[in-house]
């Protein structure tokens, strides 16, 4: 019999210690139910440290899944259900019918629960219930580790994982920064180049063409070959924390797990004097002045091509809007490959889809119903004058 250990500890966990959800607590808990419930076993481990359990995107449970399908294991115990997912119609999903469709038993420690002595749906009801307590015990836990970050934040705890490019965490205290002097060098000279005109460009160019290390570079052990980019100088010309300000509270969420939304500037909040700046406040204010290196946030829709065209480098393709639109590589004006997409018209990738599309159609049995969502995801963000008719009659589209 092969039994499967999963184990999950997200940055939640860590954050307010629980000690009990750390995964040297869970394999001990685990260990000793398996040493107590079964005789003849093998064990396999899978264990996600510093994920969410919103979503089944982490990299062991796709593998604990994938020994699920080859059917290399019997039974998966865990310590609670919310260790598996926090997402409770699909844990629901997965425990009242793929388990028991492949045969898979399922154990949650804490909970009592065994797939195999709850089978007739004895205990489902309860199990319903159970899910949905969780359900609301997950929303109200993320309100309340937010609630003690920002409380944390407010007394000017440093509490962010990273410490800024240009600092490190003080050795003295973790959650205070201290000047990382090698990489403030770079952060001085980026701030000179402002004040002297240059642009976020020409800046990343200027770097580039000397090999200067990018924050990325700085930390990583790997030394990978990275470029900075415009952004990257935008965001650090943009930083308060080069003057010893932390800004926090600069996002919102409109649920939990959901997608960060920016806040206007107004509602930020900011801690003065945190830490010892690395650019005076005068020459940060003259920068501001100099240049316009706050982003506007883009809150419009994204075009349904972004983030599926990739350049020959390897980045994915930038949409640059405008009357004659077109996609480019995002590193164009600072890198040194050569092989780089300048420019590609947006107008030219829709027509050329939308051709292609309607030739994969007419050799394939598609519903009419689908396709046409498909071309109109990509129609209504053109103004091309393709027109597409559907021609019931001999089931095949015509071009106008
Ligand atoms: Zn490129």
């Amino acid at each position: 019999m092969v039994l499967a250990l999963y184990m999950r500890v997200s940055k939640e966990d860590a954050c307010l210690q629980q000690e009990s959800n750390s995964i040297y607590y869970q394999r001990t808990m685990l260990k000793e139910y398996v040493s107590k419930h079964f005789k003849e076993y093998q064990l396999v481990e899978f264990v996600d440290d510093g994920y969410s359990g919103t979503h089944l995107n982490r990299p062991s449970v796709k593998k604990l899944l994938e020994y699920v399908r080859r059917k290399l294991i019997d039974c998966i115990i865990v310590k609670d259900f919310s260790r598996f997912s926090r997402d409770y119609i699909e844990l629901g999903s997965y425990i009242e019918q793929i388990f028991p469709l492949i045969g898979i038993r399922f154990i949650s420690v804490n909970d009592h629960y065994d797939s195999e002595k709850t089978q007739g749906g004895i205990g489902t009801l309860d199990i319903s219930f159970k899910f949905l307590l969780y359900d609301l015990y997950s929303k109200d836990l993320s309100v309340k580790v937010k609630a003690a970050l920002n409380a944390k934040k407010e007394e000017g705890i440093y509490v962010s994982a990273n410490s800024p490019f240009g600092y490190e965490k003080s050795k003295e205290d973790r959650h205070k920064l201290s000047v990382k002097e090698d990489e403030a060098v770079v952060v001085r000279r980026i701030f000179d180049m402002a004040l002297c005109g240059y642009t976020c460009v020409q800046i990343a160019r200027q770097l580039n063409k000397e090999g200067v290390k990018t924050p990325k570079q700085f930390r990583a052990k790997d030394n990978k070959i990275l470029e900075w980019h415009s952004s990257a100088i935008c965001h650090i010309l943009k930083n308060e924390v080069y003057i010893g300000n932390i800004v926090y509270e600069k996002y919102y969420k409109k649920e939990v797990g959901g997608k960060r939304y920016l806040k206007p500037r107004s509602e930020w909040k900011i801690y003065h004097n945190h830490h010892e700046p690395i650019v005076s406040r005068q020459i940060f204010e003259k920068v501001q002045k100099k240049g316009k290196y706050t982003k506007i946030d883009g809150t419009d829709k994204k075009h349904p091509l972004t983030g599926k065209l990739l350049c020959n480098c390897g980045k994915k393709l930038q949409l640059k809007k405008g009357a004659n639109a077109y996609f480019r590589c995002p590193y164009i004006y600072v890198t040194t490959h050569a092989n780089c997409i300048r420019k590609i018209s947006l107008k030219f990738l829709e027509e050329y889809i939308v051709h292609e599309m309607q030739r994969y159609i007419q050799t394939t049995h598609l519903s009419k119903e689908l396709v046409d969502v498909w071309i109109d995801k990509i129609l209504v963000h053109s103004e091309s004058n393709i027109e597409i008719i559907w021609n019931n009659e001999n089931s095949e589209y015509s071009e106008y």
